[in-house]
C-alpha cells in the first residue's frame, strides 16, 4: 500500500466513532465503557436508547421515569461540558444500536453489562449481527461489583444462599480503584437526537410535588448523597439503618440503580472512612453484597420477577382482593407503620428498608395477597425500582424465594413499630391525622381508650381507617394457608 493511501486508510478509521451506549450507567466516573472508548482514541458518541417493548411489563415504572427524565438531562449537560453530548434515540434498543452503528459508520460499541434478562437478549442480538464485521462490540463491568458468571459454588452452580455467595463474593471479587471520570472527551460529530420532552417520562398528574425537595438525580446529586452519609451515618450504620425516622442508611439505591455512581465507588469511598473495618462499615458493605446476589439470582434465574424460586408455592392460596390492596396502596390500612410506610413511599418514590420489609410482610401475610401484586406497586412507585432488588426482597419477604425468611415467620407490625420507631416520629410524620396521638398508642390507635383518641382529635374509621383485619386473626389465617400449601405443613416449607 502506497504512503498515501495508508494515510487516508488511517485518517478514516481514526474518524469513525466509537458509540458508547449508556443504559444503567449514567455517568462519567468510573464508567469502564465510556473509559475504554476514550482511550481507544476514537471520536466518542454517547447514546442512549428508550426501548419500552422489550421489557414488557418491566418497562420503568412511573416513579423511575421521571428519575430518568432528570438524569438524562443532567448526564446530557455534563457530557456537554466535556466536549459532546447524548444522543437520545428511541425503539428496539438492540436494533436502534446497530442502524445507529450503519449510520454513522462506528468502529465500535461500548456498553455495560446487565443483567435484565431483556438486556442481554439485546446484547446477543448485536454481538450476534456484529460478528466477523468492522465494528467490534465491547461490552463492560458498569453495573456490578462481580461478573454474574464468575461467582459459582465449588460445584460450579450459581448460589442460592446469600451467606455462601457472600463470603465467596468477599473471597474471590477483587474490587479495584475507581477510575476518574476523562478529563476531556473527543466528541464525534453527533447525529440527529430526539428531544427528550417529547418522551414524556415525568408523571402527567401532580404525583411528582415532592420528589424534587426528596432527590437531586444524576452524578452530582450521588456524590453529595455519598458523602452525607459518610459524614454522618456510616459509623453507626449496622444500628442506625434500622431507625426509620432518621437518616441512617445512605439513601443511594436510585443513584446505584440507574449508575449515577458505581458500587466500585461507594465500596471504596467506606475503605477510606476513619475506621472501615467496624461494624458500621463492614455492614454497608453487606448491603452491598446484597445488591450483588440479587443481580446473581437474577441472571441465573432471569423467571424471578414471575415465578416463585420454591416451586410449592406455586399452589399457594393468595387471596385476589382488589379492594385490601388499594387500601394498602393508599397508605389506608389503619395500621399506622404500613399507612406511614406506604404515604412515604407515594410522596417520594422511595421507603425506608425496614418499613419495605413490613409493608410487604403485612400484604402478603396479614392481607394474603399475592406478592406480585405488592412488588408491581413498588415497581410503578419507587424511584430506585430494580427488578433483581425488587423481586428477590419480594420472595423473599414472601417466604418463596430461595434464601427467604419463613413464611411462617410474621412480623408483628405494632411490635415493629414500637421497636423502630419508638417515639412515633415516623407515623406522624406521614400519617398528620394521628400527629397528636398519644405516643403509647401511636403504633395500635385502635387500643388508645376513646379520651386519648378524642384528645388527639380522632375518630377511628372516620378520621384515620379502623384496621383492615385483627392482626391475630390475619397472622392465623396465614399460617392456615401456609398449612394448606400443597397439602405441606409448615415445618416442611422451611
Ligand atoms: C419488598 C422489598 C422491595 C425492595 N425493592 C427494592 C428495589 O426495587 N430497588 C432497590 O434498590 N432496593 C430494593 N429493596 C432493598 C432495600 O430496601 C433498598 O435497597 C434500600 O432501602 C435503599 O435504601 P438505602 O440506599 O438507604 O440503603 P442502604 O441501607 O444505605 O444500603 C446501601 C445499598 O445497598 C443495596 N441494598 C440495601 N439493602 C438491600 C437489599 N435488601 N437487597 C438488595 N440490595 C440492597 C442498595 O443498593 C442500597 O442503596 C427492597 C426491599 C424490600 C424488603
Amino acid at each position: 500500500m502506497s504512503h498515501y493511501l495508508s494515510l487516508m486508510v488511517t485518517s478514516k478509521k481514526d474518524s469513525r466513532p466509537a458509540i458508547v451506549w449508556f443504559r444503567r450507567d449514567l455517568r462519567l466516573t468510573d464508567q469502564a465503557a465510556l473509559g475504554a472508548a476514550v482511550a481507544s482514541g476514537a471520536p466518542v458518541l454517547p447514546v442512549f436508547v428508550l426501548d419500552d417493548g422489550k421489557a414488557g411489563a418491566w418497562k420503568a415504572g412511573g416513579a423511575a421515569r421521571w428519575w430518568l427524565h432528570h438524569s438524562l438531562t443532567q448526564l446530557h449537560a455534563v457530557l456537554r461540558h466535556h466536549g459532546t453530548g447524548l444522543v437520545l434515540r428511541r425503539g428496539d434498543s438492540a436494533e436502534v444500536i446497530l442502524a445507529l452503528a450503519k449510520e454513522v459508520d462506528a468502529c465500535a460499541i461500548h456498553t455495560g453489562i446487565l443483567p435484565e434478562p431483556w438486556e442481554r437478549a439485546a446484547d446477543d442480538a448485536v454481538a450476534k449481527h456484529l460478528k466477523g464485521t468492522d465494528c467490534a462490540f465491547h461490552r463492560h463491568p458498569t453495573v456490578l461489583l462481580h461478573d454474574p458468571d464468575t461467582i459459582t459454588t465449588q460445584a460450579g452452580k450459581p448460589f442460592g444462599v446469600f451467606t455462601p455467595f457472600a463470603n465467596a463474593f468477599l473471597r474471590g471479587v477483587p474490587i479495584g480503584t475507581p477510575v476518574p471520570a476523562p478529563k476531556r472527551i473527543k466528541g464525534a460529530d453527533l447525529p440527529a437526537s430526539e428531544d427528550i420532552s417529547d418522551w414524556a417520562l415525568r408523571p402527567t398528574i401532580t404525583w411528582d410535588a415532592q420528589f424534587a425537595d426528596a432527590w437531586v438525580p444524576g452524578e452530582a446529586g450521588a456524590a453529595a448523597t455519598l458523602d452525607r452519609f459518610l459524614d454522618e451515618a456510616v459509623n453507626g450504620y449496622d444500628v442506625g439503618r434500622n431507625a426509620v425516622s432518621k437518616a441512617g442508611s445512605s439513601s443511594l439505591s436510585p443513584f446505584l440503580h440507574w449508575g449515577e455512581i458505581s458500587p466500585t465507588q461507594v465500596w471504596a469511598a467506606t475503605l477510606h472512612t476513619d475506621h472501615p473495618h467496624t461494624a458500621g462499615p463492614v455492614a454497608y458493605r453487606r448491603e452491598l453484597i446484597w445488591r450483588e446476589f440479587a443481580a446473581h439470582v437474577l441472571w441465573h434465574h432471569p423467571t424471578v420477577p414471575e415465578e416463585p424460586l420454591r416451586p410449592e408455592f406455586k399452589a399457594f392460596r393468595w387471596r385476589r382482593d382488589p379492594r385490601a390492596l388499594k387500601a394498602w396502596q393508599r397508605g389506608q390500612t389503619g395500621v399506622p407503620i404500613v399507612d406511614a410506610g406506604m404515604r412515604q413511599l407515594w410522596s417520594i418514590g422511595w421507603m425506608h428498608n425496614r418499613v419495605r420489609m413490613i409493608t410487604a410482610s403485612y400484604l402478603v401475610k396479614h392481607l394474603l395477597v399475592p406478592w406480585e401484586d405488592g412488588q408491581a406497586w413498588f415497581w410503578e412507585t419507587l424511584v430506585d425500582a430494580d427488578l433483581g432488588n425488587n423481586s428477590v426482597n419480594w420472595q423473599w419477604v414472601a417466604g418463596c424465594g430461595a434464601d427467604a425468611a419463613p413464611f411462617f415467620r410474621i412480623f408483628n407490625p405494632v411490635l415493629q413499630g414500637t421497636k423502630f420507631d419508638p417515639d412515633g416520629d415516623y407515623v406522624r410524620r406521614w400519617v398528620p391525622e394521628l400527629t397528636k396521638l398519644d405516643t403509647r398508642f401511636i403504633h395500635e390507635p385502635w387500643a388508645a381508650p376513646n379520651t386519648a383518641l378524642a384528645a388527639a382529635g380522632i375518630i377511628l374509621g372516620k378520621t384515620y381507617p379502623k384496621p383492615m383485619i385483627d392482626l391475630a386473626e390475619g397472622r392465623a389465617r396465614a399460617l392456615a394457608a401456609l398449612r394448606d400449601t400443597g397439602g405441606k405443613r409448615a415445618d416442611q416449607l422451611v
